[in-house]
């Protein structure tokens, strides 16, 4: 392996490895991850990063702050990978081992580093702060590795090679806090991996709604044969099935591109009705693309999803060009009070509150009083209780008002009361994109519709 004197923290990364990084693992490290008090989203993020690098995951293993079981699986990983993405485990307190575990697993002592001491002082001068001197245990590196400068927190980064008698094993431990990895991954690892040469990954992701994922598998047919380059797979999330095209292997980069273009042609030419998006697009995103594009406006009247359709729209940037506002009408009384739905429909006798009446009502009282070119209302039994015969829980009513009429649908979502409302939002977003694209198939879970 290379040697890292001067051991700048800053030292361009692009010396660090010397072999290539085809298989790697990514190791967690923690007791709040082991004891299930923290979700692990650093591998997820730190996986997909790998992967389009073109380098192969072997495993995922978290260990809690435990040195020997910390070493064991270093060692482990290290006979077998060429590269090991750790995180967390970096801060100055008695559990954080990361560093004595690096040093143990790479047969090195550690010592301390002046630069980095020299960092560490820096990030807390320039927030008026002196350290603790527990602080400087974070200017400790292996003599043989290296600091990776940590931009957003206290905890430099390390680097350092395990040489096994299988291979060279090259370690990059990140600080465990997300907002801190990141930065630090993009900034001192990414720049410095050499992934397989040759290998080349495309890919691309089609978003459709309004089918099921098995309905949706028929259709493409032989596209999906297990054999077939690009391979075509689909993954369902929330009432969007999504078609995922990779190609993986040693095609000119242009070739594969086109592979994989033609693959998405051919998926389109097959299911091209019921896709809406590609990419990190979203069905409010593309909703609110469209809107945007025609110089439209929309607002939302919600019962039983309580403010989420609002949410979801509002949370893509730049949403206030085209979102006016919106309704939580979650009584009879709001109901009436704010949206003019008219009491008679909540009378004895009369269809109630969750009925295609009232959510056109809705619909078309928040179109009026907003002046919106679009309002959509959703009203439903979203449970665990409250259901009837006639209205079980998951019974849902999504209206949608326009300048030329209107469109109400009534649904019978399954689920707990999470699914019920999110699949509500959807199956609501899935009615506008339809109506701005001028689609009209029937959307999942819908049992009844009415256009006028
Ligand atoms: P610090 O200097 O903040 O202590 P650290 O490198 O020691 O950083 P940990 O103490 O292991 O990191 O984790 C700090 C916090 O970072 C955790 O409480 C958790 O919120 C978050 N975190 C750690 N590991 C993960 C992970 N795998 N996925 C998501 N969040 C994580
Ligand atoms: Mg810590």
């Amino acid at each position: 392996m290379t040697t890292h004197a001067p051991h700048a923290p800053h030292a361009t990364h692009a010396t660090h490895a010397t072999h290539e990084h085809r298989l790697a693992a990514i190791l967690s490290i923690g007791d709040e991850l082991t004891l299930g008090q923290k979700l692990d989203t650093n591998s997820r993020w730190l996986s997909q990063q790998l992967v389009d690098l073109g380098i192969s995951i072997v495993e995922h293993v978290t260990v809690p702050d435990d040195l020997e079981a910390h070493v064991a699986v270093l060692a482990r990983l290290a006979a077998r990978c060429d590269l090991i993405v750790s995180s967390g485990g970096l801060g100055p307190t008695a559990d954080d081992l990361t560093r004595r575990a690096l040093a143990v697993a790479s047969h090195d002592s550690l010592v301390h580093d002046a630069a980095g001491e020299a960092q560490v002082r820096a990030w807390f001068a320039a927030r008026g702060r002196s350290p603790a001197s527990i602080n400087m245990v974070q200017a400790q590196r292996p003599s043989r590795g290296l600091l990776l400068e940590n931009r957003h927190g206290t905890a430099p980064g390390l680097f350092a090679s395990i040489d096994s008698s299988a291979r060279q094993c090259d370690v990059y431990c990140l600080p465990g806090p997300p907002r801190e990895m990141m930065p630090m991954f993009d900034a001192s690892v990414r720049p410095s991996l050499r992934p397989p040469a040759g290998k080349v990954i495309e890919t691309r992701v089609l978003h459709s709604v309004g089918i099921g994922e098995s309905d949706l598998a028929q259709r493409l047919g032989s596209l999906m044969d297990r054999e077939c380059v690009p391979l075509v797979g689909t993954t369902a999330s929330g009432g969007v099935v999504s078609i995922r095209i990779r190609y993986e292997g040693e095609a000119p980069r242009v070739q594969a591109k086109a592979a994989v273009n033609d693959a998405a042609d051919k998926a389109l030419s097959l299911v091209g009705e019921f896709v809406f998006g590609e990419g990190g697009e979203s069905l409010a995103s593309v909703v609110l693309n469209m809107l945007k594009q025609t110089g439209q406006t929309i607002a939302v009247v919600e019962s039983c999803t309580g403010g989420m359709l609002g949410e979801e729209l509002t949370a893509i940037p730049g949403s206030s060009a085209c979102v006016l506002g919106g309704w939580i009408t979650y009584s009879n009384e709001m109901k009436q009070a704010l949206v003019g739905v008219p009491s008679e429909l909540f009378a004895s006798g009369g269809p109630g509150a969750v009925s295609c009446e009232v959510a056109l009502a809705m619909a078309r009282g928040g179109r009026e009083r907003s002046g919106a070119s679009i309002a959509i209302a959703i009203t439903g039994v979203a449970g665990p209780d409250g259901g009837t015969p006639a209205k079980p829980v998951g019974t849902v009513w999504v209206s949608l008002a326009h300048a030329r009429g209107s469109d109400t649908r009534r649904f019978s979502m399954g689920g707990d009361r999470a699914s019920v409302r999110s699949w509500s939002c959807t199956a609501a977003l899935a009615m506008a994109w339809q109506h701005l694209s001028g689609r009209s198939h029937a959307l999942l879970r819908q049992v009844e519709a009415y256009v006028e």
